[in-house]
């Protein structure tokens, strides 16, 4: 990736000085793309002497549990003031892996927005980022967020620079939000980010089974049950979508990640173009949207469900009942179809 000299020099002007308190947040729901990119560049930025305090609204997916320093991230809803103190000293603040704010969800939202005078930076590849950072690393066509983390640090310090500990935290990251390795935002500077991340010793398959192979019972009976039962094909099989109440939750001892990914199984179907998957959560429906090539899911979740994210991965939220967000959702697949959308 290659950054305008002066946002570099500006970053460096801002983290080569004397020991600051830092603050790395990153989204509600984290990810491992939010986990690893937050590790690594807290990571490098304890070296250079600052006091790092990593925070994400709510709690991690049990199977990133494993990812060295994650006991050090501070959890909103678990320890909320320890965030706000941390937020109030904050001389920066770095927005990792989400585009705006709002996506850090109310109440933390206020906190950042109003509990400091920190100068904050943005680096993320989320499309239509607000103006609401004094720095920005805003690269939608990046395929993480953890890439552009590598990026910064190559050019700050050069790859030499990068440790086992950020390379397997960063490999996570790059691996995750590319579906391991098998979406469209694939680039040869990536495969080569890859290439000298595995120089420092890293073990992809362990990671890759950390990772995908390290979920519970419930959620294999979760899975076979939403795609055998709630999975609803719509025009013609190239759209589907799934849903999950907590009740059906409930009866597979659901654990928090347990659906993550469950969205993209039906894109597994050849013909499919679109999918959406519906969890009732205790104030509102979770949406998530993937698709296949052309179909601009960043678009839909934006017109329909006040969300957005990238063209084929995108999310929003519903407040109204299951079975109206579906009959929401159905009417408009129909009209994004009417408008040559789909
Ligand atoms: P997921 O379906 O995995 O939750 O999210 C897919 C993508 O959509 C992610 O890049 C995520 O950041 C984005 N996304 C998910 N929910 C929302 C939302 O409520 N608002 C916005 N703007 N983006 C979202
Ligand atoms: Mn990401």
């Amino acid at each position: 990736m290659d950054f305008p000299k002066q946002n570099i020099d500006a970053l460096r002007g801002l983290i080569e000085c004397e020991p600051r308190n830092v603050v790395v947040l990153s989204h509600t729901n984290p990810d491992g793309d939010a986990l690893g990119s937050s590790l690594a560049w807290g990571e490098a930025l304890r070296r250079q002497g600052h006091k790092v305090t990593c925070v994400v609204p709510n709690n991690y997916p049990y199977y990133l549990e494993w990812m060295t320093g994650i006991k050090d991230v501070v959890i909103y809803k678990s320890e909320e003031s320890r965030v706000k103190a941390a937020v109030a000293e904050a001389d920066l603040i770095f927005c990792l892996d989400f585009h705006s704010l709002t996506r850090l969800d109310a109440p933390l939202c206020e906190v950042v927005r109003t509990n400091t005078t920190a100068t904050r930076v943005l680096v993320d590849h989320h499309l239509n980022p607000p103006q609401e950072f004094n720095l920005m690393f805003s690269y939608p066509e990046s395929s993480s967020t953890s890439y552009l983390v590598y990026c910064l640090i190559e050019a700050l310090w050069g790859t030499q620079s990068i440790t086992a500990t950020q390379a397997e935290v960063l490999y996570v990251g790059m691996m995750t939000d590319t579906g391991n390795f098998s979406f469209s935002t694939l680039t040869p500077d990536l495969y080569r980010a890859v290439a000298v991340l595995c120089e420092t010793g890293i073990n992809i398959p362990q990671l890759y089974n950390n990772v995908y192979n390290a979920f519970t019972e419930g959620r294999a009976r979760l899975f076979g049950y939403t795609i055998n039962r709630k999975m609803k094909l719509l025009r013609k099989g190239t759209v589907a979508h799934l849903s999950l109440t907590e009740a059906e939750m409930r009866r597979f001892w659901f654990q928090q990640g347990d659906s993550e990914g469950f969205v993209n199984y039906p894109l597994t179907i050849k013909k499919m173009r679109m999918s959406a998957m519906f969890t009732e959560h205790k104030d509102f429906i979770r949406v998530s949207l993937r698709s296949r090539g052309a179909v601009d899911v960043n678009l839909f979740a934006g017109r329909y469900f006040q969300g957005g994210g990238h063209k084929n991965a995108a999310g929003g939220k519903s407040f109204v009942s299951m079975e109206e967000t579906i009959a929401h959702f159905e009417r408009a697949v129909e009209e994004f179809a009417k408008e040559g959308h789909l």
